[in-house]
Protein backbone atom coordinates (compact mmCIF):
# COMPACT_ATOMS: atom_id res chain seq x y z
CA UNK A 1 0.00 0.00 0.00
CA UNK A 2 1.47 2.95 -1.05
CA UNK A 3 -0.17 6.58 0.84
CA UNK A 4 1.82 9.75 1.25
CA UNK A 5 -0.26 9.69 4.89
CA UNK A 6 2.28 10.36 7.55
CA UNK A 7 5.41 10.99 5.15
CA UNK A 8 7.48 13.09 5.98
CA UNK A 9 8.62 16.16 3.63
CA UNK A 10 10.86 19.32 3.24
CA UNK A 11 9.19 22.69 2.06
CA UNK A 12 11.74 23.97 -0.55
CA UNK A 13 9.49 27.24 -1.50
CA UNK A 14 10.51 30.53 -0.12
CA UNK A 15 7.89 32.66 1.51
CA UNK A 16 6.36 34.95 -1.57
CA UNK A 17 5.66 38.29 -0.19
CA UNK A 18 6.01 41.46 -1.77
CA UNK A 19 9.97 41.68 -0.52
CA UNK A 20 10.93 38.58 -2.65
CA UNK A 21 13.53 39.56 -4.99
CA UNK A 22 12.60 39.45 -9.02
CA UNK A 23 15.24 39.77 -11.56
CA UNK A 24 15.98 43.48 -11.94
CA UNK A 25 13.37 45.12 -13.95
CA UNK A 26 10.89 42.65 -14.01
CA UNK A 27 7.22 43.06 -12.10
CA UNK A 28 7.41 42.47 -8.26
CA UNK A 29 4.66 40.53 -6.19
CA UNK A 30 2.12 42.81 -5.36
CA UNK A 31 -1.29 41.64 -3.14
CA UNK A 32 -3.74 43.81 -3.37
CA UNK A 33 -7.18 43.16 -0.91
CA UNK A 34 -10.39 44.66 -2.22
CA UNK A 35 -12.49 43.26 0.63
CA UNK A 36 -10.78 43.12 4.26
CA UNK A 37 -12.82 42.15 7.47
CA UNK A 38 -11.29 45.14 8.97
CA UNK A 39 -12.94 47.67 6.64
CA UNK A 40 -16.35 46.02 7.73
CA UNK A 41 -16.60 43.78 4.87
CA UNK A 42 -18.45 40.46 4.40
CA UNK A 43 -15.05 38.32 3.25
CA UNK A 44 -11.63 38.71 2.64
CA UNK A 45 -10.65 38.96 -1.41
CA UNK A 46 -7.53 39.95 -2.88
CA UNK A 47 -5.97 40.02 -6.25
CA UNK A 48 -2.17 39.66 -7.26
CA UNK A 49 -0.11 41.49 -9.86
CA UNK A 50 3.20 39.88 -10.24
CA UNK A 51 5.98 38.10 -12.37
CA UNK A 52 5.39 34.34 -13.13
CA UNK A 53 9.53 33.96 -12.24
CA UNK A 54 8.64 34.36 -8.42
CA UNK A 55 10.53 32.42 -5.83
CA UNK A 56 10.44 28.76 -6.72
CA UNK A 57 9.15 28.89 -10.07
CA UNK A 58 9.38 26.76 -13.33
CA UNK A 59 10.05 28.09 -16.73
CA UNK A 60 8.21 26.63 -19.51
CA UNK A 61 9.74 25.88 -23.12
CA UNK A 62 8.16 29.11 -24.63
CA UNK A 63 10.17 31.48 -21.57
CA UNK A 64 13.15 30.73 -23.84
CA UNK A 65 12.24 29.78 -27.76
CA UNK A 66 9.66 31.06 -29.89
CA UNK A 67 8.27 27.69 -30.77
CA UNK A 68 8.58 26.15 -27.56
CA UNK A 69 5.53 24.95 -25.29
CA UNK A 70 3.70 26.83 -22.71
CA UNK A 71 3.34 25.66 -19.13
CA UNK A 72 -0.25 23.96 -19.49
CA UNK A 73 1.41 21.92 -22.53
CA UNK A 74 4.08 20.30 -20.35
CA UNK A 75 3.75 16.72 -19.34
CA UNK A 76 3.34 16.82 -15.24
CA UNK A 77 5.34 14.04 -14.56
CA UNK A 78 8.30 16.06 -15.16
CA UNK A 79 7.81 17.99 -12.14
CA UNK A 80 6.75 14.67 -10.22
CA UNK A 81 9.11 12.22 -8.82
CA UNK A 82 12.56 10.80 -7.82
CA UNK A 83 14.68 13.42 -7.31
CA UNK A 84 18.88 13.88 -6.27
CA UNK A 85 19.82 16.41 -4.44
CA UNK A 86 23.62 17.51 -4.84
CA UNK A 87 25.78 20.12 -3.49
CA UNK A 88 28.46 21.83 -5.16
CA UNK A 89 30.70 24.28 -3.46
CA UNK A 90 29.41 27.81 -3.64
CA UNK A 91 32.16 29.48 -6.50
CA UNK A 92 30.06 33.42 -7.22
CA UNK A 93 29.36 33.85 -10.57
CA UNK A 94 30.14 31.07 -12.56
CA UNK A 95 28.33 27.93 -14.00
CA UNK A 96 28.27 24.77 -12.08
CA UNK A 97 30.77 21.99 -14.28
CA UNK A 98 30.60 18.66 -14.69
CA UNK A 99 34.20 17.96 -12.59
CA UNK A 100 31.85 19.36 -9.60
CA UNK A 101 30.11 16.58 -9.27
CA UNK A 102 31.46 13.86 -7.27
CA UNK A 103 28.50 12.04 -7.11
CA UNK A 104 26.62 9.17 -9.15
CA UNK A 105 23.45 10.29 -10.84
CA UNK A 106 20.88 8.22 -9.57
CA UNK A 107 17.34 10.27 -10.37
CA UNK A 108 15.80 11.71 -13.35
CA UNK A 109 16.07 15.04 -11.35
CA UNK A 110 18.22 16.61 -10.15
CA UNK A 111 18.82 19.89 -7.75
CA UNK A 112 22.18 21.92 -7.04
CA UNK A 113 22.70 23.17 -3.84
CA UNK A 114 25.15 25.90 -4.23
CA UNK A 115 24.00 28.65 -1.41
CA UNK A 116 25.27 31.41 -4.11
CA UNK A 117 22.04 32.99 -4.10
CA UNK A 118 21.62 33.31 0.21
CA UNK A 119 18.97 35.28 0.80
CA UNK A 120 15.29 34.81 -1.76
CA UNK A 121 14.87 38.92 -0.28
CA UNK A 122 17.97 40.54 -1.24
CA UNK A 123 18.86 40.58 -5.02
CA UNK A 124 22.11 39.53 -6.10
CA UNK A 125 24.22 38.98 -9.71
CA UNK A 126 26.75 36.79 -8.58
CA UNK A 127 24.80 33.60 -8.68
CA UNK A 128 25.88 30.05 -9.92
CA UNK A 129 24.10 28.69 -12.86
CA UNK A 130 24.44 25.44 -14.92
CA UNK A 131 27.02 25.08 -17.52
CA UNK A 132 25.91 23.63 -21.14
CA UNK A 133 28.21 20.94 -21.01
CA UNK A 134 27.07 19.37 -17.81
CA UNK A 135 23.45 19.54 -18.81
CA UNK A 136 24.22 17.58 -22.10
CA UNK A 137 26.05 15.13 -19.22
CA UNK A 138 23.13 14.87 -17.29
CA UNK A 139 20.88 14.60 -20.12
CA UNK A 140 22.76 11.40 -22.22
CA UNK A 141 22.07 9.75 -17.77
CA UNK A 142 18.35 10.43 -18.59
CA UNK A 143 17.93 13.57 -16.50
CA UNK A 144 14.85 15.25 -17.30
CA UNK A 145 14.46 18.06 -15.13
CA UNK A 146 17.40 20.48 -13.62
CA UNK A 147 16.97 23.06 -10.76
CA UNK A 148 18.72 25.45 -8.52
CA UNK A 149 18.59 27.40 -5.36
CA UNK A 150 19.44 30.56 -7.50
CA UNK A 151 17.17 33.02 -10.06
CA UNK A 152 18.26 30.98 -13.25
CA UNK A 153 20.32 28.08 -14.93
CA UNK A 154 22.33 31.13 -17.02
CA UNK A 155 24.38 33.71 -15.12
CA UNK A 156 22.93 36.57 -14.68
CA UNK A 157 24.85 38.61 -17.64
CA UNK A 158 24.38 35.97 -20.46
CA UNK A 159 21.93 37.58 -22.96
CA UNK A 160 22.79 34.33 -24.88
CA UNK A 161 21.05 32.12 -22.59
CA UNK A 162 22.67 29.16 -23.38
CA UNK A 163 21.97 26.63 -20.74
CA UNK A 164 18.19 27.50 -21.39
CA UNK A 165 18.84 27.07 -25.00
CA UNK A 166 20.23 23.78 -24.61
CA UNK A 167 17.49 22.73 -22.08
CA UNK A 168 14.77 23.94 -25.10
CA UNK A 169 16.72 21.37 -27.61
CA UNK A 170 17.09 18.84 -25.03
CA UNK A 171 13.46 18.59 -23.80
CA UNK A 172 14.32 19.16 -20.08
CA UNK A 173 12.18 20.73 -17.71
CA UNK A 174 13.72 23.73 -15.33
CA UNK A 175 13.25 24.56 -11.67
CA UNK A 176 14.61 27.79 -9.80
CA UNK A 177 14.70 29.19 -6.72
CA UNK A 178 14.44 26.49 -4.63
CA UNK A 179 16.27 27.00 -0.95
CA UNK A 180 18.06 24.14 -0.21
CA UNK A 181 19.93 25.64 2.76
CA UNK A 182 18.65 22.96 4.68
CA UNK A 183 18.22 20.27 2.77
CA UNK A 184 20.40 17.02 2.75
CA UNK A 185 22.34 15.37 -0.23
CA UNK A 186 20.35 12.45 -1.16
CA UNK A 187 17.18 11.20 -2.47
CA UNK A 188 13.59 12.54 -2.35
CA UNK A 189 10.46 12.37 -4.31
CA UNK A 190 9.90 15.85 -5.36
CA UNK A 191 6.34 17.36 -5.86
CA UNK A 192 6.89 20.59 -7.91
CA UNK A 193 3.56 20.84 -10.21
CA UNK A 194 3.24 24.37 -12.26
CA UNK A 195 -0.03 26.00 -12.30
CA UNK A 196 -2.00 25.01 -14.99
CA UNK A 197 -2.44 28.33 -16.81
CA UNK A 198 -3.01 28.61 -20.64
CA UNK A 199 -0.29 30.20 -22.45
CA UNK A 200 2.03 30.80 -19.45
CA UNK A 201 5.55 31.29 -20.18
CA UNK A 202 6.31 30.11 -16.51
CA UNK A 203 4.70 29.35 -13.32
CA UNK A 204 5.33 29.41 -9.51
CA UNK A 205 5.64 26.31 -7.68
CA UNK A 206 5.47 24.80 -4.03
CA UNK A 207 8.35 22.67 -4.33
CA UNK A 208 8.43 19.98 -1.44
CA UNK A 209 10.90 16.96 -0.97
CA UNK A 210 9.26 14.07 0.07
CA UNK A 211 11.16 12.19 2.16
CA UNK A 212 12.01 8.26 1.24
CA UNK A 213 11.99 5.75 3.54
CA UNK A 214 14.53 3.76 2.56
CA UNK A 215 17.15 6.86 1.81
CA UNK A 216 20.05 5.93 3.71
CA UNK A 217 19.84 2.47 1.72
CA UNK A 218 19.26 4.26 -1.66
CA UNK A 219 22.58 6.25 -0.73
CA UNK A 220 24.97 3.12 -0.11
CA UNK A 221 24.41 1.88 -3.30
CA UNK A 222 27.18 4.98 -4.75
ZN1 LIG B 1 12.62 31.68 -14.60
Amino acid sequence: LLSLEGCKWIDITPLVNSRIAVFPGDTNFKETFHLQFEKGHNLSLSSIETTMHLGAHTDAPSHYHSQGLSIDKRDLSLYLGLCQVITIPTRKKSRIEISDIKTKILAPRVLFRTLSFPDPYQWTNDFMALSTDLIQWLAEQNVRLVGLDTPSVDISDDKELRSHQLIHKLDMAILEGVVLTHVKDGLYDLISLPLNIEGAEATPVRAILLELPKNQDLMQGQ
